[in-house]
Parts: structure tokens; C-alpha cells; sequence
């Protein structure tokens, strides 16, 4: 069912009894989790990084490898948003959630390291991280920390303090295949979990977007929290067409509360 007020009320408190009953619930979060905290998606239209490039084209290995200026002046903007964002009221109420054990584990298409910050545990990271960098060469691997301010101040490309090759951020980029040891988790707790509840993401990214068909499949039940349609809408249990800032927390409420 689609919540419209003043239904809304109660379908909050339907997820709210769904999630309590559930003994696995795991979150699957994207892009639009983060958006409240100022973080553009960057696969979206007017985000701004969209209009001067083309996302499919510029975030992948084949830019990285061949135009490495192109790929870090792209990603300079992002990077500048994402370590200047805060956890946003969603993000808060999913780690009070979690540390509170009615959440069991966190899986995140977003690489700004928000739901950790907010002071989630088992987060589950099939992008990869923003986190750290890796030596193309020497494949030693790098805390992002020393060497974002002169990258993000002045555009200094992140190279390897031993051998000098670029540094790449351990970000899952076009034409990458995700980490298998994430994706392994990720599919784990999709297909035993006995709810799902989809938040911030339109699900258009495989193959994350067939983790909630896995939760499906083993006959969870499904939330979705997002404000444009997925493919999936028909076949959720609860459907939120809205923030995920004004949803989560108010379902949080209703757990904690009811
Ligand atoms: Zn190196």
C-alpha cells in the first residue's frame, strides 16, 4: 500500500510492528540516504556533476587509468561534500536502531562513511569506501585522511608516498566489479534476512538492486522509503514515497516509543 496522509500515521506504525516482529532485519541505503545531508547524487540529473560530465563515462576505470587529471578534478567536488556532510536525522535513527539490536546489519551503495559516522556497526560497503586509497603499483593502501586537504584544497592528485604511481580511491568505479568479500556479506543477509527495508535508493544500480529480490525470495517482508518509484514498489509490504530524513525517524520513534 501507498502511505498517503492521513494513512501515514498508521503505516508508520505498521513498519514500526514489522521491524520489532522481524529476528533479521537488514537496511539496503543509496544515494537519496544521503542526499539530506547535502550529499549530490552524482548519477542524477541537475546534481551538477552530471552536467559536465557524463558519470558512466568519467567514474570509470578507463578515466582513471587514461586521464587521471579529468578523474580527480571530477571527483573533487564530491569528495569536498562528503567530508564536509554530517549524519543526517536517517542516518541517526538507523544506528540507534542497530546498536538497540533491532537492526541487524546495514547494506550501503554510498561510500561517504555517513552511517559509521552516525555510529552504525555492521555496515556493509558494495561501493567500497571513500576511506582509504590504494597504490596502483605497489598496492599499498593508504588512510584517505593525509591526503585529502591539499587534494581537495588544491587539487594535488593523491600519489604513493613510496613509489610515486597514483593513489585510487577505494571506490567501486564503471567497468569495476564490486569487492567480493562485501558482495559475498551483502548476499548473505539478503537471502536469510526476514525483513528488508529499502531506503534512499531507486534501485537502478546493479546488481545491488537485486538484493531486495533475494530478501523476496526467502519471503521477507519489504519497506521501501524512497521518493521516486522502484521496480520493486508493487511488491513491498509499506511504501513510503518520501525523505528518508522525515520516515526513519519517526518509525524509529514509534520502535522505541510503542
Ligand atoms: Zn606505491
Amino acid at each position: 500500500m501507498i502511505a498517503h496522509l492521513p494513512e501515514i500515521d498508521n503505516a508508520i506504525r505498521r513498519a514500526a510492528r514489522l521491524i520489532k516482529a522481524a529476528r533479521k532485519a537488514v537496511v539496503l541505503t543509496g544515494a537519496g540516504f544521503s542526499t539530506p545531508s547535502g550529499i549530490p547524487d552524482f548519477r542524477s540529473p541537475g546534481s551538477g556533476l552530471w552536467t559536465r560530465y557524463l558519470p558512466m563515462e568519467v567514474a570509470s576505470l578507463t578515466t582513471f587509468r587514461y586521464d587521471p587529471e579529468k578523474f580527480f578534478a571530477w571527483l573533487r567536488p564530491l569528495a569536498s561534500h562528503m567530508l564536509s556532510a554530517e549524519p543526517n536525522p536517517a542516518h541517526l535513527a538507523l544506528a540507534e536502531l542497530e546498536n538497540a539490536g533491532f537492526i541487524k546489519a546495514i547494506i550501503t551503495q554510498n561510500i561517504d562513511l555517513l552511517h559509521q559516522r552516525a555510529g552504525s556497526k555492521n555496515v556493509i560497503e558494495v561501493h567500497g569506501t571513500f576511506n582509504s586509497l590504494t597504490c596502483v603499483s605497489c598496492y599499498k593502501q593508504y588512510s584517505s585522511a593525509g591526503f585529502m586537504d591539499s587534494y581537495i584544497e588544491k587539487g594535488d592528485i593523491p600519489r604513493c608516498p613510496d613509489c610515486h604511481h597514483l593513489l585510487k580511491p577505494d571506490i567501486i568505479l564503471y567497468e569495476e566489479q564490486l569487492p567480493q568479500r562485501m558482495w559475498m556479506r551483502a548476499k548473505k543477509f539478503s537471502s536469510t534476512c526476514d525483513l528488508m527495508l529499502v531506503a534512499g535508493t531507486s534501485l537502478e544500480v546493479m546488481p545491488s538492486a537485486s538484493l531486495p529480490v533475494k530478501a523476496l525470495d526467502n519471503g521477507a517482508h519489504l519497506i521501501v522509503v524512497n521518493q521516486s518509484p522502484t521496480f520493486i514498489d508493487e511488491r513491498a509490504d509499506l511504501l513510503f514515497p518520501k525523505d528518508v530524513a522525515d520516515i526513519i525517524p519517526r518509525i524509529a520513534t514509534e520502535i522505541f516509543g510503542g
